[in-house]
């Protein structure tokens, strides 16, 4: 029920039907939050409704909101139906008054502790409730702290604490004008519509956006008795996860802190002891959490975050929910559960997140190099990375958006730092424990950090930080490893990740542990899509790489980036420029060798696999002479004047060039071209076949929109197909089709399919030329766009399926009624895109072809997508 009840309050529930030890309470529902934010007040009847369950929950608890001997105190926690950590507020210690402190500090025994839970609910509740900022009751504490020379609250005594009561309704009567509520039913709906209101502040706000969490969820109130880890030392409260987050092994993992109250563990406020300590300080709690635990992980078959406080000893569960986990822990974990027998491998492919896969070929820091490390903290989320520091989120916002790196550095990292730790690269904290919400949502996002880093000392007014004999400024550069919690000053060097050393030969896949779980995930991914996953590759030794990540197949190299190394551009610019079909040939026969060995090469790699290979589409100006040594160079391989060269190349400019010139406009005036590329590739086929490789070339034609076009190509190509495999005596199959990049090629895909033997979508075209966008200056206003919700995603990133993927069903359709067998495929940057992907199975394409680190993202989603 989390759509009606929230994740909190359905778990809360579920595990009080378990007969797991929960303290009593209620769940007003998700829809009242949307119906109060839109009408501006609660919903008829609810104030009835509320104050029934709150009589019941009275009788459950045994005790009476209000009542002077035996109060009931609450917490009122938002909740949402999907697990926003501390994006939201909640209120602890809710009913305190000057009548119930009396009786609590009876019931407890212990006045010390009463006073010092009336102080902190007036805190919290005056911040958020009535927005009297928590900084200002921190000033008087701290004084508080100073005349009773004292270095930490708990060392204040009772009679501190009651002057401090007196003095925070005090400041709350000042800066509001009204006196501190005390009727606790007040002080209910006080902290209902706070947490009602919460579901739109910033931070909230923003990590829905990040996330992709719907406007209209709500959350949900959660009214739940409260028990107290403050108590003394056979009290405390804590955080743990059933599995390492960081990286998924199978061990009880958390935190915890004596004497406290939850919100000190989860706010990162104080660095926690580890779980194991807990055996010792609790024992008989500790059992009955390790035992809790099981029982929970075992019922709910997966990785459970939970949040727990002991009271006197007994042990109380506060919070369940699935972990967020680190991409090497989700594999991990998904792949162990498989061999525990918790899941199906079915249940282990639909729970890893695809675009998750992506931070298991990260580069981690190079553990050869000598650095200068300054400091270790906690190892709160993996992955490497180099920024400069900066201090505030404001700033990480500003500078990343100029386009630099940047490390927050804070002394702790609380959710409203949320903005900033979404723009940087890393997070460096000085305090705060593994599972502070920092950390919690670094994790959730795939971003290192380095948490609780006690030797660092942080002076954000200066925007500096210092550690020992080290002094790092505003916009000097840090590195970060979050796998060991090393911080290191300067900008470190990387090397590839072990998943991408097995795939590179450099790495044994039997010394990878990490790599054997990610081959089996993958495994049983592909028993179970019906897509084919292909890759971009342009070399052989791309090829061998897209091919070790499982790519079944080439689905797209583009021949002109064969030539943007070394001399080998020295040719190709001397046959852009060349003033006639003669100066064409002479520079064609220099680059024909080197395509064939290209050709060769990938053929190798991809021995029984289809390779489709598109003939030169070169937005010409990406080629031509800069000026300087180049010029100078082709103009005396040319045998020209400067002055000459610099006339061709001011002719060849185009003022549209991506409309220009290019792909078969180009095969067309210069049909030497597309032959000679054509001959590269057979004579290739030839020698791969003869040295024993199977070899399945496919040829396509690029900027396709006529079947005119396409036919006098075609026609090219298959000429000298004959020609060169007749000369040989070999027969081998192969294919000539067509990239669909244009809309007219879209809608004329039946004439075209007649004649092409497959359609390959060049989805990045097709969205640059159907939604009349140019790539290179989108830039500009597409933010703007995805800000204000009139594009939902960067077009570029994700398929626009009501348009450009309207144009595919139906050249697919088409061109299938023409032609029933037609291969159809999809190149550009969405094949590894896991929504794109999805809309691609459901549309019947036949495969998609992507970068070759992004094939196992897409074998993922396409597994996904299948289910
Ligand atoms: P969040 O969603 O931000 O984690 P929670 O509602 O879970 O907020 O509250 C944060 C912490 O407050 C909990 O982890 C718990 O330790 C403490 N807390 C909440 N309700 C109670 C309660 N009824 N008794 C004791 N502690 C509570
Ligand atoms: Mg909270
Ligand atoms: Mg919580």
């Amino acid at each position: 029920m989390k759509a009606v009840l929230g994740g909190k309050g359905a778990n809360l529930a579920e595990m009080t039907n378990l007969g797991v030890p929960v303290p009593p309470g209620f769940t007003i529902a998700c829809q009242t939050c949307i119906a109060f934010l839109r009408d501006g007040h609660a919903p008829d009847g609810l104030r009835e409704e509320v104050t029934r369950n709150l009589r019941r929950l009275e009788e459950t608890a045994g005790k009476r909101f209000g009542d002077a001997e035996r109060p009931l105190l609450v917490s009122v926690r938002s909740g949402a139906p999907v697990s926003m950590p501390g994006m939201m507020e909640t209120i602890l210690n809710l009913g305190l008054n000057d009548e119930t402190v009396v009786g609590l500090a009876r019931a407890s025994d212990n006045a010390r502790f009463a006073f010092d839970s009336y102080r902190r609910f007036i805190q919290m509740y005056a911040d958020v409730v009535l927005g009297v900022p928590a900084s200002r009751f921190e000033q008087l504490l701290a004084a508080k702290r100073l005349t009773n020379d004292v270095e930490t609250d708990a060392e204040l005594s009772e009679d501190a604490l009651r002057e401090l009561v007196a003095e925070y309704k005090r400041l709350v009567r000042n800066a509001t004008g009204a006196d501190f509520p005390s009727d606790p039913e007040t002080q209910l709906w006080g902290a209902v519509e706070a947490v009602w209101r919460s579901w739109t502040l910033k931070k909230a706000v923003d990590y829905r956006k990040v996330n992709g969490i719907a406007e209209d969820l709500g959350t949900a109130v959660n009214v739940v008795a409260m028990v107290f880890g403050n108590m003394g030392d056979d009290s405390g409260t804590g955080v743990a996860f059933t599995r390492d987050p960081s990286t998924g092994a199978r061990t009880f993992y958390g935190e915890f802190l004596v004497n406290a109250q939850g919100e000190d563990v989860v706010a990162g406020i104080r660095t926690p002891l580890r779980i194991e300590e807990m055996a010792e300080r609790l024992p008989g709690a500790y059992e009955e959490l390790l035992e809790t635990q099981r029982r929970l992980e075992a019922h709910f078959r997966e990785m459970q975050d939970i949040e727990f406080t002991v009271e006197r000893g007994k042990l109380f569960l506060l919070q369940t929910r699935t972990g967020k986990r680190a991409a090497a822990a989700a594999v991990r974990i998904a792949h162990d559960m498989v061999s525990e027998g918790l899941i199906t491998r079915d249940e282990a492919v639909r729970r890893v997140v695809p675009s998750q896969l992506d931070q298991l070929l990260h580069p981690v820091i190079d553990a050869g190099v000598r650095a200068r490390e300054v400091a270790t903290g906690l190892p709160a989320s993996p992955g490497a990375a180099s920024g400069v520091a900066v201090f505030d989120p404001d700033i990480a916002e500003q500078r990343a958006a100029r386009g630099e790196a940047v490390v927050l550095v804070r002394e702790e990292t609380t959710p409203e730092d949320f903005h900033g730790i979404v723009a940087a690269r890393a997070v460096l904290t000085a305090r705060g424990g593994m599972t502070s919400h920092a950390a919690v949502v670094a994790r959730g996002m795939g971003k290192c950090a380095v948490v609780g880093c006690k030797d660092i000392h942080v002076d954000a007014n200066h925007r500096r930080f210092t550690a020992a004999d080290t002094v790092v400024h505003e916009g000097e550069w840090i590195t970060l490893d979050g796998a060991s919690g090393k911080v290191y000053a300067g900008q470190l060097p990387t090397v590839p990740s072990e998943i991408v050393r097995v795939v590179g030969g450099q790495l044994d896949a039997s010394r990878a542990p990490a790599y054997r779980a990610f081959a089996d995930l993958l495994g049983w991914a592909d028993e179970l899509r019906r897509l084919r996953v292909r890759a971009n590759a342009d070399t052989p030794k791309d090829a061998r790489i897209a091919r070790a990540f499982g790519a079944e197949g080439i689905g797209l190299c583009r021949t002109e980036h064969m030539f943007f190394e070394g001399d080998r551009i020295t040719a190709m610019r001397e046959m852009i420029v060349a003033r006639d079909e003669g100066g064409r040939r002479r520079a064609l026969t220099k680059l024909l060798p080197m395509q064939r060995a290209d050709f060769e090469g990938i053929f190798e790699a991809m021995d029984g696999c289809p390779v489709t290979i598109r003939l030169l589409d070169p937005p010409l100006h990406e080629f031509l002479p800069h000026g300087g040594e180049e010029s100078k160079l082709l103009a005396r391989t040319l045998n020209l004047s400067r002055d000459q060269l610099n006339r061709i190349v001011d002719e060849l400019r185009e003022s549209n060039p991506m409309l220009g010139h290019r792909g078969c406009r180009l095969g067309i005036t210069y049909p030497e071209i597309t032959e000679m590329q054509a001959r590269a590739i057979f004579e290739a086929a030839v020698r791969a076949t003869r040295r024993g490789f199977e070899v399945k070339p496919e040829i396509m034609i690029p900027l396709v929109a006529t079947v005119r076009e396409f036919d006098n190509q075609a026609a090219i190509i298959r000429r000298v197909a004959h020609e060169t495999l007749d000369a040989m005596g070999i027969d081998i199959e192969y294919l000539v089709g067509t990239m669909i990049e244009l809309p007219r090629a879209a809608l004329t895909a039946d004439e075209i399919a007649r004649t092409a033997e497959f359609f390959s979508f060049g989805t990045n075209d097709l969205t640059q030329t159907t939604l009349g966008l140019s790539r290179d200056d989108a830039g500009r206003f597409l933010p703007v766009y995805i800000e204000r919700g009139i594009l939902a995603d960067d077009p570029f990133q994700v398929l626009d399926q009501e348009g450009v993927g309207k144009l595919i069903r139906r050249a697919v359709y088409d061109g299938r009624t023409s032609r029933p067998k037609l291969k159809v495929g999809v190149c550009g940057e969405h094949g590894g895109e896991p929504r794109s992907v999805r809309f691609f199975h459901r549309s019947g394409l036949d495969y998609v072809s992507c970068s070759p680190f992004r094939v196992p993202v897409a074998r993922l989603a396409a597994a996904q997508a299948a289910l």
